[in-house]
C-alpha cells in the first residue's frame, strides 16, 4: 500500500493513549488515578439526557441539514447573546461533531503548501497535527509561564508574513489554563487591521470555565475582526458531554457555505437527537453548569497548593479550564520521564507538556476534573514518589 505523503504529518493526541494505558493498568486491578484526560467526572444532566431520549422516542431518526437543524442553530445564537452579549445571524453557525471538526476544517480551509498558519505552543495538540496534515507551516505563538501563559501581541503581529493565513488563539487554554488579557487581545485586533489577509480562529471552548470572577472576554466582541473570525465552542466541556460529540462554530458569512460543504462531504449531519439534547442544554436550567464549575473552582485551589508545596515543582494558579500546568524542572526530571514514573510507580496518569508542543518541555498537565478526594491522593502519590 502506498499511503499520501500528507498521513505520515498527521499528530494525534496524547491524552487518549494515556487514557488506554491507564485503563489497562486499571483493569488488570491497579488502583489508578486519572488526571490524565480532559473531560468532566459529571454526567450529562438529566433534562439534557431526556430531550435525546425523547427526540429517538419521537422519530428523529433521519438527516437533518448538514448545518444543523434550524431551532439549534437559533439556540446558539441566544446563547451567544446571553453570555457574549453579541447579536450573531444563526445562518452563520454551523453545527458539528465536536469541537474538533471545527479546527480541521479552518485548517484545511486555509492550510497548503507554503501558507503558515499560527497557533499556540503548548497548546492542543491537534491544532499543530490539523496545521501540518493541511501542508501548511505550523508556527508557533510562545506561551510562557511568567505571563500566566498568555501571548505576546507585539511578538504575534511581529512574525506574521505575507504567507500567513491564518492564526489559532485559545482562552481558555488547554494544557495551560491560562486566560489572554483583553488588552493583549486588544492589541492583537488593533495590530491585525494593517494584516487583512489573515484570518483569525478563536478557541473558546472552556469560555464558561473562567475563575476570580474574570469575564470571559470574546473575539466575538471584535468587530472590526467580523468577516475574517472563526468562534469555536461546543458542549463537550460546559454540559458534560465530550461523548455525545456536539460543537458549534460561527463562521464569518464569506465562508459559511464553505464550512457547511466541509459537513456534507465529512459527515453529512450531526446525530439528531443528539441536536435536540444541545438544545435543552443551551435552553434548559443553567444551574448544573454553576455546580461543575465551583466544583472545577474548588479543585484548582487544591490541586494548585498541593503542587506549591511539592518538591521540585511550582505552579502558577490557571485562571479557566480545569488545567494545572506546572513547572516540574527542579525535580531534575524531564516530563516524559516523570509521566511514565507518576503512571507505573505511583498510579497516577498526567500528560508531559511535551504532548503539546516543544514548549512544554518542564511541565506537567494535569486535568483536575476528578474528585477532590482522589486529587490529594494523586499528590499525596506525586510527593512520595518525589520525595523517594
Ligand atoms: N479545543 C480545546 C482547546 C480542547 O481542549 C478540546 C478538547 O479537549 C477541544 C477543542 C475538542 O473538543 P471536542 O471533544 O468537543 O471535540
Amino acid at each position: 500500500m502506498q499511503l499520501a505523503d500528507r498521513m505520515s504529518h498527521l499528530g494525534t493526541e496524547t491524552a487518549f493513549e494515556v487514557l488506554a494505558r491507564a485503563n489497562k493498568l486499571a483493569a488488570e486491578g491497579r488502583d489508578i488515578i486519572n488526571l490524565g484526560i480532559g473531560q468532566p467526572d459529571f454526567k450529562t444532566p438529566d433534562h439534557i439526557v431526556e430531550a435525546g431520549r425523547r427526540a429517538l422516542a419521537d422519530g428523529h431518526h433521519g438527516y437533518t441539514p448538514a448545518n444543523g437543524i434550524p431551532a439549534i442553530r437559533e439556540a446558539v445564537a441566544a446563547d451567544i447573546q446571553k453570555y457574549r452579549g453579541i447579536a450573531v445571524d444563526p445562518d452563520h453557525i454551523v453545527v458539528v461533531p465536536g469541537g474538533k471538526p471545527t479546527m480541521f476544517f479552518a485548517c484545511l480551509m486555509f492550510g497548503e503548501a507554503g501558507a503558515e498558519i499560527m497557533y499556540p505552543n503548548p497548546g492542543f495538540p491537534i491544532y499543530e497535527s490539523a496545521i501540518r496534515f493541511s501542508g501548511a507551516t505550523p508556527v508557533p505563538i510562545e506561551l510562557h509561564e511568567d505571563t500566566g501563559f498568555s501571548f505576546n501581541a507585539e511578538d504575534v503581529l511581529a512574525r506574521i508574513t505575507p504567507n500567513t493565513r491564518l492564526i489559532i488563539i485559545n482562552s481558555p487554554a488547554n494544557p495551560t489554563g491560562g486566560v489572554v488579557q483583553k488588552s493583549d487581545l486588544d492589541t492583537l485586533v488593533e495590530g491585525l487591521a494593517a494584516h487583512p489577509h489573515v484570518a483569525v480562529m478563536s478557541d473558546e471552548i472552556y469560555s464558561r470555565m473562567v475563575y476570580d470572577n474574570q469575564p470571559h472576554v470574546s473575539m466575538l466582541g471584535y468587530e472590526s475582526l467580523r468577516d475574517r473570525l472563526i468562534l469555536l465552542d461546543g458542549w463537550s466541556k460546559t454540559y458534560a458531554m465530550t461523548g455525545w460529540r456536539l460543537g458549534y462554530a460561527v463562521w464569518p458569512a464569506a465562508l459559511v457555505e464553505q464550512a457547511t460543504r466541509l459537513c456534507v462531504n465529512d459527515h453529512s449531519c450531526v446525530n439528531a437527537a443528539t441536536q435536540f439534547a444541545g438544545i435543552a442544554a443551551l435552553e434548559g436550567p443553567q444551574e448544573s453548569v454553576d455546580v461543575m464549575t465551583s466544583a472545577f473552582d474548588e479543585r484548582r485551589r487544591v490541586i494548585v497548593d498541593e503542587l506549591n508545596d511539592m518538591p521540585g515543582v511550582t505552579c502558577v494558579r490557571p485562571g479557566g479550564a480545569f488545567y494545572a500546568f506546572p513547572n516540574i524542572t527542579g525535580t531534575g526530571m524531564s516530563s516524559q520521564a516523570l509521566q511514565e514514573r507518576l503512571l507505573n510507580e505511583a498510579g497516577v496518569a498526567a500528560i508531559s507538556g511535551t504532548s503539546f508542543g516543544a514548549l512544554g518541555e518542564g511541565y506537567l498537565r494535569f486535568s483536575y476534573a476528578n474528585s477532590t478526594e482522589n486529587i490529594r491522593e494523586a499528590m499525596r502519590r506525586m510527593r512520595e514518589l518525589l520525595s523517594a
